[in-house]
């Protein structure tokens, strides 16, 4: 099917069915986070450290083990061109509607989430919501209906319903609003603009001698011993 003819279908039927092979999943985000934008330069770069990322999937798989739609918000502040992502928000409570191609957000949860952003002194910097299927484009109805309205702000799908974890950024949806038009990125864009930072990691220096093993005859081990450190973010 060509994009013009999904979109056309889309955009008639409104939230798209859920019958097989249809794998469009507009999602309903009225209100906006941010209604106030201060008009500033683009950011250049985002940094999401891996830890955020995967708090993402979990929260979006769990609804997608239920098969339905769902989706969080990430926050984080800039710091001149580049902005750093340091908080997920997950949309719960009966103001919440989640179904097998679609989850609104009600108005009154979208102010609140603004509220505890703030609050934590951060801004909403991007939106992530699922798909059912493999389709990680913006349907009309998430271009009408993000959480928020700034420039610049991003919005990734994440397929199969979250169903599994993502290595790189470019296996999400990436779509920017720019100018008030939502613009698909390729993989070389949004790997580009979003880095996934590892915020965890084993780190060790190869070639040390093994310490030798404590008590006599404790059977020394030939493995080397790994100089162990762990970094949390
Ligand atoms: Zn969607």
């Amino acid at each position: 099917m060509s994009d013009r003819e999904r979109e056309r279908i889309t955009a008639r039927g409104g939230k798209h069915g859920g019958e097989r092979g249809d794998e469009r999943a507009p999602t309903l985000l009225r209100g906006d986070v941010s209604p106030t934008t201060a008009t500033a330069a683009p950011v250049r770069a985002y940094w999401v450290p891996r830890a955020i990322l995967q708090r993402a999937w979990e929260l979006l798989r769990q609804d997608g083990l239920r098969g339905v739609e769902s989706t969080v918000l990430l926050g984080g502040r800039r710091f001149g061109a580049e902005a750093v992502v340091m908080a997920v928000v997950y949309p719960c409570g009966a103001d919440v509607t989640h179904e097998a191609s679609f989850v609104h957000v009600g108005s009154n949860t979208t102010a609140e989430m603004g509220r505890w952003l703030r609050g934590e002194g951060l801004t909403a910097l991007m939106q992530v919501h699922t798909h059912p299927g493999a389709w990680t484009g913006h349907s009309p109805t998430d271009d009408d209906f993000s959480i928020a309205s700034s420039e610049g702000f991003l919005s990734l799908v994440w397929p199969q319903y979250a169903a599994a974890p993502v290595q790189h950024i470019e296996e999400l949806g990436v779509h920017q609003l720019r100018d008030g038009r939502w613009h698909a990125l390729d993989a070389q864009e949004a790997r580009g603009l979003i880095r996934v930072v590892e915020s965890d990691a084993m780190v060790w220096t190869p070639g040390i001698a093994p310490r030798p093993a404590r008590g006599a005859g404790g059977g020394a081990s030939d493995a080397p011993v790994p100089h162990l450190v762990r970094t949390i973010p």
